[in-house]
């Protein structure tokens, strides 16, 4: 059977590391979220960083606008926060309502305060190699790789997904020559010809595609380490909820010949949280300097 990583308790070593550095900063530092509409999962998620943000002695501000709020709206927000001294880093919530263009306010969002790493500076800079907010997710499943001393150099890591947010940045950042990257890197999407023909080649293999257990056990090699981003409700009708959370991995038959595996819940998701922690404090700390 694999190893399980456990993505909930790496999570919480990086926020103990955290509240010790936040405990001697000059400054407290200040997270806005914006959190446009009423997305169920959406709101799970921007109270999850509340809570975890009040636990390190951070601040965290929520703004709560309506669905109907219009571009230039949320425009003048994001400009407000940006001028706030007081604020550090500034999240807007995704997905955002259909009449608000995604692309026009991550941009908005000052770079230096750019705590998801999706302005086009900071997405450029990580490209070419240079410091910058590394997207949160991405940086979790790095993080939870080196801290399992799961070896990435010289590791075929193929990734099935290439959105934005997931997907790009991770294939960016392990094909950098870097010690906790240098990898042979494939990314997957709906265009690949032959989806189990690569994934059974990867020594690492992470999902991110948004599909309930797309990845089955057969496509993946014996030996490989498998890190599951997918967070996918299914209804279960017997639950309190009506639905369950699952992956994009088949984690049973996976974990029957993997070496190792992340779970879902419990795995990608809190060490995303750890990290959108990490890059605020980084913020906080950056604005010290300027
Ligand atoms: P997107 O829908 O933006 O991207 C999905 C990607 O998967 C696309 O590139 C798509 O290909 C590819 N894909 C879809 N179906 C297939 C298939 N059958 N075969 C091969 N590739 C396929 O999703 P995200 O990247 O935003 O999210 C992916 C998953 O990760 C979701 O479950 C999401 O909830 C979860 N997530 C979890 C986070 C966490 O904190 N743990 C954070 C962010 C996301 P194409 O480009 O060709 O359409």
């Amino acid at each position: 059977m694999a190893n399980l990583i456990d993505g909930k308790k790496i999570a919480m070593d990086i926020q103990a590391e955290l509240k010790i550095i936040v405990k001697d900063l000059k400054v407290v530092p200040c997270l806005a979220v914006v959190l446009v509409g009423e997305n169920p999962a959406s709101q799970v998620y921007v109270r999850s960083k509340a809570r975890t943000a009040n636990d390190l002695g951070v601040k965290s501000e929520t703004i709560y606008l309506p669905k109907e709020t219009t571009e230039l709206e949320l425009l003048e927000q994001i400009s407000k926060l940006n001028n706030d001294d007081s604020v550090h880093a500034i999240l807007i919530q995704l997905p955002l309502p259909a009449q608000i263009k995604e692309g026009t306010i991550l941009n908005a969002v000052s770079p230096k305060k750019d705590v998801d790493g999706f302005h086009a500076v900071n997405r450029g800079k990580l490209l070419i190699g240079e410091d910058t907010f590394i997207p949160c997710t991405p940086a979790g499943v790095q993080e939870m790789l080196v801290r399992s001393h799961v070896e990435i150099p010289g590791k075929h890591v193929v990734i099935v997904g290439r959105s934005k947010i997931v997907g790009l940045p991770l294939a960016t950042m392990f094909a950098q020559k870097h010690k906790h990257a240098n990898a042979t890197v494939t990314v997957c999407h709906t265009g690949t010809a032959d989806l189990t023909a690569i994934t059974l080649q990867a020594d690492i293999l992470i999902a991110a595609i948004g599909k309930p257990e797309a990845i089955k056990g057969s496509m993946v090699k014996e030996g490989a380490v498998v890190i599951d981003v997918g967070i996918n409700r299914v209804e279960e009708p017997s639950s309190e909820k009506g639905y369950k959370l699952v992956g994009d991995v088949e984690f049973d038959e996976t974990a029957k010949h993997a070496s190792a595996i992340s779970p879902v819940p419990g795995g990608v998701g809190p060490m995303t949280i750890a990290m959108l922690m990490k890059n605020t404090v980084k913020a906080a700390q950056n604005s010290m300097r300027q």
